[in-house]
């Protein structure tokens, strides 16, 4: 088992082989998490891109506009490239809202070095030396945004209690890429806007 602590405000690039799990612990409860994969196997989408988590296509194939215990992550061949096996929260992690990023925080009039979640998505991938051209749309773990009867976004305050977790297994050898979510001016890291670490524990690979 192998114990890493993601920063605050921090992202990080983890390559995980098939079968290799993730317990991503929040200890504050309040903490919003951002997540992607890619294909770590050479699968690429036929667009100059390797295959990458896509939450309209995990959206289709689970029929759920969330992703709960038991349901994965797809690409966009349809084919998953993690399962979420375990979940201490009460379940419902957001895929319709976009990872934060540079024009939302220039909009809460931040100054343009606000660290991001899409911002946080390049670097950990620069620090592996991986690119995307492009910020996929994220899994929002600990995240709560309900639809209305109208179809309202309803953005909630996390309700994840401190030490809950989730685990995610990689179904085939992926870069897992996570952000513990910058936001410090909405609510949606907790009503007190201030973002904290997260605690990662890897399984050794098979
Ligand atoms: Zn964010």
């Amino acid at each position: 088992m192998t114990t890493i602590t993601l920063a605050a405000r921090m992202g990080g690039a983890y390559r995980m082989k098939a079968g290799q799990t993730v317990r991503i612990e929040n200890p504050y409860g309040t903490q919003a998490v951002d997540a992607w994969a890619l294909a770590d196997d050479g699968a690429e989408t036929g667009d100059g891109t390797v295959q990458y988590s896509s939450m309209e296509h995990t959206r289709s194939v689970n029929s759920s506009i969330y992703v709960d215990k038991g349901l994965a992550v797809m690409g966009m061949d349809r084919r998953p490239l993690f399962t979420m096996v375990e979940d201490t929260t009460p379940g419902h992690h957001d895929t319709q809202l976009c990872p934060c990023n540079g024009p939302l925080y220039a909009d809460l009039d931040q100054p343009a070095e606000h660290r991001s979640c899409a911002g946080n998505f390049h670097d950990a991938l620069s620090q592996i030396g991986l690119a995307m051209p492009f910020t996929p749309a994220s899994l929002n773990l600990f995240m709560r945004v309900a639809v209305g009867p109208e179809g309202e976004v309803l953005r909630q305050l996390p309700e994840a209690r401190p030490g809950d977790h989730v685990t995610l297994r990689a179904d085939r050898d992926i870069v897992l890429v996570l952000s513990a979510c910058p936001q410090d001016v909405t609510p949606i890291n907790g009503p007190d806007c201030i973002p904290r670490e997260i605690v990662l524990q890897f399984s050794e690979a098979a």
